[in-house]
């Protein structure tokens, strides 16, 4: 039976971070899912396709991957994707609350539903969207934090948004 598990979030955009829980998802699931949410931030710097076309470039190459995004509930787009679990990435403790809080909350909405929560190594455990989009907002260079074509496209965004 093939392990499937979908990796739910904003991704606005995607970092390091996110892409170094991905490939260690892959070494425990067949196949993994990453999911970009339409209603996890208010105010997003990426539309919907620009987020999910930023995640294709940066997972390209790794083939038992796949990207998509999803309306609603997350454990009925897991139950569409006839599997049952979630990934989630935990990197500081300040994680640990709003994540605790949506794991028992989707399992009081499906108990079937399992989230497992991954760490990325200990060089991306600080990294947030949020911090990359403050520091391009100041110029800082985002090159130890995204891939190049990411880091082009957030000032490409942030000037847009200024405009
Ligand atoms: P959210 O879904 O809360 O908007 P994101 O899209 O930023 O969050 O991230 C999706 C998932 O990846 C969340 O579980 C988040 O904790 C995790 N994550 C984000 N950045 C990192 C990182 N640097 N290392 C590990 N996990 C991360």
């Amino acid at each position: 039976m093939t392990k499937i598990a979908i990796y739910p979030g904003s991704f606005d955009p995607v970092t390091y971070g996110h892409l170094d829980i991905v490939k260690r998802a892959l070494k425990i699931f067949d196949r993994v899912i990453v999911a970009v949410a339409h209603n996890a931030e208010k105010e997003p710097l990426f539309d919907v396709p620009e987020r999910v076309e930023l995640l294709r470039r940066s997972l390209k190459g790794l083939k038992r991957v796949e990207v998509d995004d999803f309306e609603g509930l997350i454990v009925k787009y897991v139950k569409r994707k006839k599997t049952n679990v979630v990934i989630r990435g935990l990197r500081m403790i300040s994680d640990f609350e709003y994540e605790f809080q949506m794991a028992l909350t989707n399992r009081k909405l499906s108990s079937s539903v399992e989230t497992i929560f991954m760490m990325p190594s200990e060089s991306y455990s600080y990294l947030s969207s949020k911090l990359i989009k403050e520091a391009a907002f100041l110029g800082a260079n985002l090159k130890a934090f995204v891939p190049p074509f990411v880091e082009k496209a957030v000032k490409f965004a942030l000037q847009r948004s200024k405009t």
